[in-house]
C-alpha cells in the first residue's frame, strides 16, 4: 500500500495529536497517579470508536483500546507518566520551573503516548476503510518510571494474544533499539527491633538500624562474588527517626537486584535475602521482605527490527527551521556533551565512523539521519518493563529524535523541548514509523511468521514473571 496515505492522514490530524501531547505534558502526573492523563486517552479512544477496557490488571490508570476483529493483532504501547521535581517552562533554554517543585515530563512520555496513539488511530482508519485487515490494540501502560506497569499487566494476562508489539521512545537518535536489558527485582526490607535509651539502657535495645547497616555491609561483600552483568542497588526509606540517643526500633531499606534474566535475578535475590536474615541474627531483630515490583530482561526480535528500520528510512525525516535549530543549539549548550549519540559499545567501527561524520563528532544539536541497523545481542545494565511484553509476543522498539544530541536523561532540558515544535515533529515521525511498520506486518503474513519463529526460539524458556502473585501495583509515594 502507498504509505504516503498514512503520512498524509497523520499530518491532517496533527493538531489533535499535538493537543493530546500538550495536555499530558501539562498534567505531568507521577507513576500510577496518571488519572487525568489516562482519562484524556480513554475519552479520545472512545470518540474514535475503539473498544476500550479500563482498570486493566486492576490498575486504575491502565487501559487498552482495540479496533478491528481480524488477525493479525498488532499492539502499540503507550506510556504517559512524568517525573518528580522536573517542572520546567517549555521552549526555554535555561532552568526555570513552570510550577516550583512540580513534576515534569523529563522522559518525554507525553510525546511517547501521543506518538503511539497517532499510529493506532492511523491504522484504525485504514482498517475502517478496508485498506488493511487486522486488529490494532493501543495499550495505555502506566507507571513506567519505577512501578513496572507493563509487568503487572503481563502477569495478569495481557499481551499474550498479540501477534506483535511495537513501541518507541523519545530520544536523540532515529534508531532501532536492539539487544537486551537487565531483569530487575525491587524489594523493601523492613527491620524491627526494640527501642531503648541509647545511653540509659542500651542493653534493652535491639537496633533495626544496625541490622540495616549490617545488611548493606554484607551485600557489599557479596558484590565481589556476583557475575559482571549483575548489580545490586539500595536506598534507605526509613531509619527509625533522627534521634541518636534512641536505639532505633525500625529501619527500612529499598533494594534493587539486577541480572541478565529473571531466573538469575531470583537466584541472586536469594543470596541477598540470606544476608538480610544474617543481619537479623546478628542484631536479634526481625525483617519483613516485601516485593515492590520487577521487570524482565528484553528479548529483541531482528525480523521486526528490520521492518522498523525500513520504515525509519521510508517515513519523511523531519526538517527543522532556523529558529528550531537556534533553540536546539541554546539547549545543547546547557550541558556538557561528550561522545557520540546513540553509540553503545555494541557498535562496529564502520558505524562509529559513519555516526562521527553525520554528527560532526557529536557536535550537531539535532540529529536528522537514521542510524544504521546493526543487530546485536549487546546487553544494557538498565531495565525496562517492555521486557515483560517481549517474553509474551514478538516485540520491537525504536527511538526518534525529539531531544538535542546527548541530552541528559530525565532532565529539565527534555521537559522544555517536549512542548515545542521539535518534540512534535519527532513524535509525528515516530507515529508514521509505527503505523508504517504495523501496516507492513498486516500486509505480509510471512514477516509475522518469521518474527514468531524467532520469538519461539528466543523465548523458548518461557516467561518467568518477575512479580510474585500477591504483589499489587502501587504508586511510589504509597
Ligand atoms: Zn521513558
Ligand atoms: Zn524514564
Amino acid at each position: 500500500m502507498d504509505k504516503q496515505r498514512i503520512y498524509d492522514y497523520i499530518e491532517s490530524r496533527s493538531d489533535e495529536f499535538i493537543g493530546i501531547s500538550d495536555e499530558i505534558w501539562s498534567y505531568a502526573e507521577l507513576s500510577l497517579n496518571e488519572y487525568k492523563s489516562a482519562a484524556c486517552y480513554v475519552d479520545f479512544l472512545k470518540r474514535e470508536g475503539f473498544d476500550v477496557r479500563e482498570h486493566v490488571a486492576g490498575i486504575p490508570t491502565a487501559f487498552s483500546g482495540t479496533y478491528g476483529s481480524e488477525k493479525p493483532v498488532i499492539g502499540i504501547l503507550g506510556e504517559f507518566d512524568a517525573l518528580s521535581s522536573l517542572s520546567q517552562k517549555p521552549g526555554v533554554a535555561r532552568r526555570e520551573p513552570e510550577i516550583p517543585g512540580g513534576n515534569g515530563h523529563g522522559c518525554g512520555h507525553n510525546l511517547l503516548g501521543a506518538g503511539s496513539l497517532t499510529a493506532a488511530v492511523a491504522i484504525k482508519r485504514l482498517i475502517e476503510s478496508g485498506e488493511l485487515h487486522g486488529t490494532v490494540v493501543f495499550y495505555g501502560c502506566p507507571g513506567e518510571e519505577g512501578c513496572a506497569g507493563k509487568a503487572f499487566m503481563a502477569r495478569d494476562g495481557e499481551f499474550r494474544d498479540l501477534d506483535a508489539a511495537l513501541c518507541w521512545h523519545p530520544g536523540d537518535t532515529n534508531e532501532v533499539v536492539t539487544g537486551s536489558n537487565a531483569a530487575s527485582l525491587q524489594l523493601t526490607y523492613s527491620f524491627s527491633g526494640v527501642a531503648a535509651h541509647a545511653a540509659g539502657d542500651p542493653y534493652n535495645g535491639r537496633s533495626a538500624l544496625d541490622a540495616a547497616e549490617l545488611m548493606n555491609v554484607g551485600v557489599q561483600f557479596l558484590r565481589e562474588h556476583m557475575r559482571s552483568c549483575e548489580s545490586v542497588h539500595y536506598s534507605f526509606l526509613e531509619t527509625g527517626g533522627t534521634s541518636p540517643n534512641v536505639v532505633q526500633p525500625t529501619a527500612t531499606l529499598l533494594y534493587m537486584v539486577r541480572s541478565d534474566n529473571v531466573r538469575n535475578a531470583k537466584k541472586l535475590l536469594k543470596r541477598v535475602n540470606c544476608i538480610a536474615h544474617g543481619a537479623c541474627m546478628m542484631t536479634d531483630t526481625t525483617v519483613q521482605i516485601q516485593q515492590v515490583d520487577g521487570t524482565s530482561s528484553t528479548l529483541s526480535n531482528t525480523v521486526l527490527e528490520q521492518v522498523i528500520h525500513k520504515n525509519l528510512l521510508e517515513a519523511p525525516m523531519p526538517e527543522h527551521t532556523p529558529q528550531e535549530q537556534e533553540f536546539a543549539a541554546e539547549l545543547f549548550a546547557t550541558y556538557s556533551s561528550e561522545g557520540l549519540p546513540g553509540i553503545a559499545p555494541k557498535v562496529d567501527a564502520h558505524t562509529r565512523k559513519y555516526v562521527r561524520e553525520m554528527t560532526n563528532n557529536g557536535q550537531i544539536p539535532l540529529n536528522d539521519f537514521v542510524m544504521p541497523y546493526v543487530p546485536s545481542d549487546a546487553y544494557e545494565a538498565g531495565s525496562t518493563d517492555v521486557g515483560d511484553v517481549s517474553w509474551l509476543t514478538p516485540t520491537a522498539q525504536f527511538t526518534a529524535v525529539t531531544w538535542t544530541s546527548n541530552s541528559p536523561g530525565h532532565s529539565w532540558q527534555n521537559v522544555s523541548i517536549g512542548k515545542t515544535s521539535i518534540g512534535y515533529k519527532g513524535m509525528l515521525y515516530a507515529g508514521k514509523v509505527l503505523a508504517g511498520t504495523a501496516a507492513d506486518l498486516m500486509n505480509d503474513k510471512e514477516l509475522l511468521e518469521q518474527a514468531m519463529q524467532e520469538f519461539a526460539e528466543t523465548a523458548a524458556e518461557g516467561y518467568d514473571c518477575p512479580l510474585d502473585a500477591d504483589v499489587r501495583a502501587k504508586p511510589i509515594s504509597e
